[in-house]
């Protein structure tokens, strides 16, 4: 049954957007409700399946004079489920799954619906690519406007430093495009400042040559190794050249074809790669691996590159249960390994994983502040993530990550904003250059002061009316346009 205000909403937007409208008891509502996290479940009053730029327009005015909250959904990857808001309006991006890529000239347009795989299929068509989430469902929209970390961060810089120019519709109901002249400043905040600044209908990518083939996959040892092969590591991610990224994960061997029946569950430690250069520079720059000894499973190899973007794709699937804590690491320290193999440490079940991913290279030679990302300087990126079905595993999951975090995290400074779960307003703050966090907060002043955007992780308006935890202001005086159907507007840059 639907309330009154999600069918009053669904009556007044019903002859203004060209999209679908859900209400609670509609075939699809549940589907498009549910959101990567399975234990998230948030009942919007309506959900606004947009057809394009001009539906979001529609919904964002509508939602801002009425006060009703709104939530931003692309693909609802997110862990905290921020993508939908319980009891407001859903904006759901999916279905706006446009892409144009201009070979010549190397630039790629997408709509934030699109998810990696097919971001990265139709730029591989033209042998191009940029850095992209490793899991191919993932979303381009929240992904890039938090960072965006891949395999290629190291050579070409986070997605956030490809992006051009991004259409979006503000919380004044307006549509424009930020780029580094045109709303510069807007245009800074929204690589790393994720959505708080407006809902992006339309992202333009920088591209470059990759592969098709590239160098890829990874080596597994036993975990009782673990603590050989993490200081091994240590020492081979300092030598390594832009085109190599080499993660090193704890984990448990899944029952894969490719793995061994025997094998199957085993806990395991993994140096997994990303090589952008010829086979022979892979094989030279790899050689190092030998002196770990035979692996237990050797899966290195030459692939394509939209091969090695889904070797991830069954790490978990929709709607798993997940909970996880990350940070960043400024060096792999002795105390740090000692976390990662001390007794909190063993793996407890085949879709968890620790996961150690260098920084370095195009990622650091970006300044601090020259982008709202954060601690572009640091060693690593580290998280601990459970990942399970059942809800009676909930507790030994749960305790798995926190007991291994309560080890890990004092070797940690600040976290990436995209890997944060609901841990408050301080670690929201954590994620930011000092600096960086004060001009954020006085863009966010300047294009939200109603803290209209606020189901994210929560970048506070600067000055009168804001608290500093980032609770709601009074919505914004700006007054709004009359609502229009401007549709086919802000879906081309
Ligand atoms: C399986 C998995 C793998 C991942 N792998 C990576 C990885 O390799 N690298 C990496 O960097 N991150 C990775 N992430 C984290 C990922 O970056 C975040 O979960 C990100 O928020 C997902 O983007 P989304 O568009 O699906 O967001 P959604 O869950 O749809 O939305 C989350 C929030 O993002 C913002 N947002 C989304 N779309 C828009 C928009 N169009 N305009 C304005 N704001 C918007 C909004 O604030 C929204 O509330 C992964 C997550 C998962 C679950």
């Amino acid at each position: 049954m639907a309330g009154a205000g999600g069918a009053a909403a669904h009556r007044d937007l019903r002859r203004l957007v060209r999209g679908d409208l859900l209400l609670p008891g509609d075939d699809e509502y549940d589907d498009a409700r549910r959101v990567w996290n399975g234990a998230i479940d948030r009942r919007p009053m309506l959900i606004v399946r947009c057809a394009d730029a001009g539906d979001v327009a529609v919904a964002v005015r509508y939602a801002v004079r009425r006060e009703i909250e709104l939530s931003i959904r692309s693909t609802g990857h997110n862990v905290t489920g921020c993508a939908v808001s319980d009891g407001g309006i859903t904006l759901d991006l999916s279905g706006m799954r446009g892409i144009e890529v201009d070979p010549e000239r190397r630039i790629a347009t997408v709509q934030p619906g699109v998810l990696w795989g097919d971001f990265d299929r139709r730029a591989q068509a033209d042998g191009l690519a940029t850095t992209g989430g490793r899991i191919s469902t993932t979303g381009v929209a929240g992904l890039t406007l938090g960072g965006g970390m891949g395999w290629l961060m190291r050579r070409y810089g986070l997605a956030a430093d490809n992006l051009r120019a991004v259409r979006l519709v503000t919380a004044d109901g307006m549509t424009s495009r930020a780029d580094r002249t045109a709303d510069a400043d807007l245009f800074w905040a929204l690589r790393g400042g994720g959505g708080n600044f407006g809902v992006a209908t339309a992202l333009q990518f920088r591209l470059h040559p990759v592969g098709p083939a590239v160098t890829g996959g990874a080596a597994f040892y036993p975990a009782a190794v673990a603590g050989p092969v993490l200081r091994w590591y240590r020492d081979f991610v300092q030598d390594c050249p832009d085109v190599l990224s080499a993660q090193c994960n704890l984990l448990r061997l899944p029952a894969a074809p490719f793995v061994p029946a025997e094998l199957h569950g085993r806990a395991a430690v993994a140096v997994a790669v990303c090589h952008l250069g010829t086979e022979s520079d892979a094989d030279r720059d790899l050689a190092a691996l030998a002196r770990l000894g035979p692996p237990l499973l050797h899966r290195i190899g030459r692939m394509r590159y939209t091969t090695l973007q889904r070797l991830y794709d069954n790490a978990g699937r929709f709607g798993s249960l997940v909970y996880g804590r990350a940070g960043y690491l400024p060096a792999l320290t002795d105390r740090a390994i000692a976390a990662l193999t001390g007794p909190a440490a063993p793996v407890p079940s085949p879709h968890c994983i620790v996961m150690l991913s260098p920084l370095g290279g195009a990622v650091a030679r970006v300044g601090p502040t020259e982008t709202a990302v954060g601690h572009r300087s640091a060693g690593f990126s580290v998280s601990v993530d459970a990942v399970w079905q059942r809800p009676a595993d909930t507790p030994a999951h749960r305790q798995w990550v926190d007991r291994l975090w309560d080890a890990l995290r004092p070797c940690t400074d600040g976290v990436y904003v995209n890997e944060l779960g609901d841990e408050g307003p301080d670690r929201v703050r954590a994620a930011y250059h000092p600096v960086a966090w004060s001009r954020l907060r006085a863009i966010k002043a300047r294009y939200d002061p109603g803290n209209v955007f606020r189901l994210n992780q929560n970048i506070p308006p600067a000055g009168a009316g804001t608290t500093a935890s980032g609770e709601k202001a009074p919505p914004a005086a700006a007054a709004q346009p009359e609502m229009t159907t401007a549709h086919g507007i802000g879906e081309r840059l």
